[in-house]
């Protein structure tokens, strides 16, 4: 038998429905409200009075309707009612950055601190997180959690590090930082905060294969506008595919030829050079250069062409290396995919990441930000 819904539902649900209203309008007035979402100016009156009195809303200014003859108070959410806390840990530096309820950064920072499983630099970090959650003013009320995003394969429970070979960090327990941080923690795969990244500045993103092209190679599933993570949590771990087993350079995780060995930044950059100085080089065609980027775009299509194969969906190309690509790459790009796909193929999947900068630290710190939109309000 279908279970009828309670008053206290109906209640819970306005209030839901007048405050995602709010959020996603940015600055309402009661009769916007009330028209929009077609609900009586009493329920929409005493929602926005509690949740005034509560602090999740304010009063913004005044704003023009065009229900009554003159100007009517505007409400806004507070955008810092709830705030949470990235962190990204790499193992030359600790990336810590803090987001509102938009997800707009209120403050980023970094530590420069050598990873290593020792107590001495778990408490350095927290040292430093906590020092900055007092600088930017986020009290214990506001704050929602901290994400650490990790190179590595987390839980299921989010609590301990199940592969980590990049940083060395298998077995790690996320109690390492919670008894020096008393909050709600959760591990993250970096590749998974990239992409809830990607979701989030790209609302109508459905369905993509997200590919982190950054000092390693990542990458995420999208599908439904979810990230898929599979039966034992390492579903897109496309770095470790080997595509040259013989004779192919030689992986972290032990293996040869793994596409980490042909399309992450660490193979394509020499020692001591950057991003800016290598395409500087490349834009002027020098041909050592030239000869170099387009080795490594052959590779990157070779990739593309395979996971293309797999799932039939568009190519989010993302990273520190998204800013750097540019509409002549993607159509050598094509070029290279057509000449290893059996089928005729429009030049009409790949896309460039809308947001290639401190998308793993932001998107670390959205997941709990999305979690309190969704399932607190
Ligand atoms: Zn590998």
């Amino acid at each position: 038998m279908e279970k009828s819904i309670t008053p206290n539902q109906i209640k819970q649900n306005n209030r839901s429905l007048i405050y995602h209203y709010i959020y996603k309008n940015k600055s309402v007035s009661q009769q916007d409200i009330s028209y929009d979402l077609r609900l009586s100016r009493p329920t929409v009156t005493t929602n926005l009075a509690s949740m005034e009195k509560e602090g999740l809303i304010a009063k913004s200014g005044l704003i023009n309707t065009e229900f009554v003859g003159r100007k009517a108070s505007a409400y806004s959410i507070v955008a810092d009612y709830r705030v949470s806390i990235g962190v990204e840990i790499v193992k030359k530096e600790a990336k810590i950055v803090a987001v509102d309820l938009y997800g707009k950064s209120l403050g980023r920072t970094i530590c420069d601190i050598i990873y290593e499983y020792k107590e001495s630099y778990f408490k350095t970090v927290c040292d430093k997180i906590l020092e900055f959650k007092s600088t930017l003013g986020i009290t214990d009320e506001q704050l929602l959690g901290l994400g650490f995003a990790m190179q590595g394969l987390v839980s299921p429970d989010a609590r301990s590090m199940l592969y980590g070979r990049i940083l060395d960090c298998t077995g790690l327990s996320i109690e390492e930082f919670t008894r020096y941080l008393p909050y709600p923690c959760t591990f993250i795969h970096d590749a998974y905060c990239a992409a809830f990244s990607e979701i989030w500045v790209s609302p109508g993103l459905t369905d993509a294969f997200y590919i982190s092209l950054s000092k390693h190679l990542g990458a995420a599933i999208i599908s439904k506008g979810r990230i898929l993570v599979g039966k034992h949590g390492h579903s897109s771990t496309i770095e470790h595919i080997q595509v040259e087993p013989r004779g192919g350079a030689l992986c972290y995780c032990g293996r040869h030829g793994c596409l980490e060995t042909l399309c992450s930044l660490h193979v394509l950059l020499k020692e001591g050079e950057s991003l800016d100085s290598f395409f500087e080089k490349v834009r002027k065609n020098e041909p050592s250069f030239s000869e170099r980027w387009k080795v490594f775009l052959t590779n990157l299509a070779r990739a593309i062409n395979l996971l293309h194969l797999i799932y039939d969906t568009d190519f989010i190309l993302g990273g520190h290396l998204a800013p750097y690509l540019c509409e002549e790459d993607l159509s050598f790009l094509y070029e290279k995919i057509a000449e290893l796909t059996p089928f005729t193929e429009a030049p009409d999947f790949l896309m460039l990441s809308k947001m290639p900068r401190h998308n793993i630290s932001i998107g670390a710190a959205l997941t709990y930000i999305h979690a309190f939109l969704n399932d607190e309000i």
